[in-house]
């Protein structure tokens, strides 16, 4: 089969920074093979070895943060000092998942005429599907603890954004790791992403994107029972109660970070009934006062989207007549959008029910407790959110009641390497990040070993 080649935009400029072939599905099954080769010795790495490697690994990614994130800024049209601070993501996952190499401890337990050991094995090779979001980051959720717990990765990253990738493969050779261990293979979902999940010799899939290409990713695992671990769209609240530090709850970067593109942003801002009024002019100050533009310059806070699809695709859910208030955006070359709150909307409308993935939120306003948590759920995501209140058994009562996975109160953040991170209901299905996330990686073998018999 020939090989598309892939041109990766500025999104910014929209000019052409790289070209790169787009892996075929005998391109995919090549890396599988020389992935499950790779693997086989490393799962023979002693974990203090392991780890030492890890930590060159995260110390190379370190000696070329701002490589890295001048190249994120370049194909993804991330601020600098978010796509620095990415980077060092990287690097600090790498160092955390180090540490769970060394402390992958199996249990003992009794049994009668015995005893019981358990032992976390590698998997084999784990496909990693990355989304454009957050190139690098994600891309080292699945794969840091998936090589630290004797793993082998094949990732494939999203079309618009596999620089990043690519160079992180480079500085894990760079850095001592065996050829073949980690690959990365640029291509198209609908070719290269399918072959990796269907590959009969890829014993994990670890998927985040759109709820629609997940839920395919999952009924093709099923035909293998291969396991899989989602992470897929939000439409995540903000719950803000009348006594709360209104201007802290207000913050328009909890759905502007990352032009909006950020399945964690609180794009339902759900506000008491009277403060409502309050609420919708600390937003049209603080909208007016955002500064969008050039990614490179350290006074932007907000860049462009991704790509043209994606910036139609906003378009359509929020037409320019919608009643809202809207800050402002650079016009010409590159795909801007102004950010946006939507004041009109029906709790049941589109734009207040699906991932818009742009910088929008809708205003909502709730009568009491019982209506926040009603409106809160009223969706099919699940994922983050926060909840604003000065009365702490009411956070702890709102917190208890909304059904996400990733919640904040009197605060707006929700990922920390350090902490379990992953959805509720169609928002995804498994854990990544926190203590657990090298298990997520294992199958668990008990041994019993008997100490019965005769003495010599
Ligand atoms: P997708 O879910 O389609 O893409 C995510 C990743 O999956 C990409 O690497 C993509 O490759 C790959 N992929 C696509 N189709 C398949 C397939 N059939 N089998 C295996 N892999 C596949 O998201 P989109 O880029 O189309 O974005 C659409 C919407 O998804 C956004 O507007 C947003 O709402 C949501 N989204 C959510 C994210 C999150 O963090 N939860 C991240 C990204 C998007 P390719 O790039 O070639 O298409």
């Amino acid at each position: 089969m020939t090989r598309t080649p892939l041109d990766v935009l500025n999104p910014a400029t929209e000019e052409i920074v790289a070209t790169v072939p787009a892996a075929t599905a005998e391109d995919i099954d090549a890396a599988v093979r020389r992935a499950a080769r790779a693997q086989r010795g490393w799962a023979a790495v002693a974990p203090a070895d392991r780890a030492r490697l890890l930590r060159c690994f995260a110390d190379t990614v370190d000696g070329h943060l701002e490589e890295l994130a001048r190249l994120e800024v370049r194909e993804a049209g991330h601020l600098i000092a978010a796509a620095r601070w990415e980077a060092g993501n990287v690097r600090d996952l790498l160092l955390y998942a180090a540490g769970g190499a060394e402390r992958l401890n199996g249990a003992q337990l009794p049994a009668p005429g015995g005893f019981s050991v358990t032992f976390h094995e590698p998997l084999g090779v784990v496909g990693v599907i990355a989304p454009w979001n957050f190139p690098m980051p994600i891309a080292a959720w699945g794969t840091a603890p998936a090589l630290a717990a004797g793993n082998a990765v094949v990732l494939k990253p999203a079309e618009t954004t596999p620089l990043t990738a690519l160079r992180l493969a480079e500085l894990a050779l760079e850095a001592g790791l065996p050829e073949g261990l980690f690959q990365v293979v640029p291509g198209e979902g609908s070719v290269a992403g399918r072959a990796l999940v269907d590959h009969p010799d890829v014993a994990k899939i670890v998927f985040t994107g759109s709820t629609r290409t997940g839920r395919e990713v999952m009924e093709r695992c099923a035909a293998r029972v291969t396991p899989v671990t989602l992470e897929l769209g939000g439409k995540s609240p903000s719950i803000v109660f009348a006594d709360a530090d209104l201007p802290r709850a207000l913050d328009p970067f909890s759905f502007l970070d990352n032009s909006g593109q950020d399945c964690c942003a609180r794009t339902r801002i759900l506000v008491q009934r009277s403060v409502h009024e309050e609420c919708a002019a600390l937003l049209t100050d603080a909208l007016g006062a955002v500064v969008v533009g050039d990614p490179l310059d350290e006074k932007t806070q907000m860049g462009p989207l991704i790509s043209r699809r994606q910036l139609e695709r906003v378009q359509g859910l929020v037409p320019p007549a919608a009643p809202g208030i809207r800050g402002t955006a650079p016009t010409g070359p590159g795909f801007w959008f102004p950010p946006t709150v939507l004041t009109g909307e029906a709790a049941d409308s589109a734009a207040a029910t699906e991932e818009i993935f742009g910088p929008v939120a809708v205003l909502l306003p709730f009568t009491d407790e019982q209506d926040a948590v009603r409106l809160a759920n009223a969706t099919p995501y699940g994922l983050a959110g926060s909840v604003w209140t000065r009365d702490l058994g009411r956070a702890l009562r709102v917190s208890g009641a909304v059904r996400a996975g990733n919640l904040s109160v009197n605060s707006h953040s929700a990922v920390r390497y350090w902490t379990p991170f992953g959805g509720y209901k169609q928002s995804g299905l498994g854990r990544e990040l926190g203590p657990d996330a090298l298990t997520a990686f294992t199958e668990t073998k008990t041994v019993f070993i008997s100490t019965e018999g005769s003495a010599p």
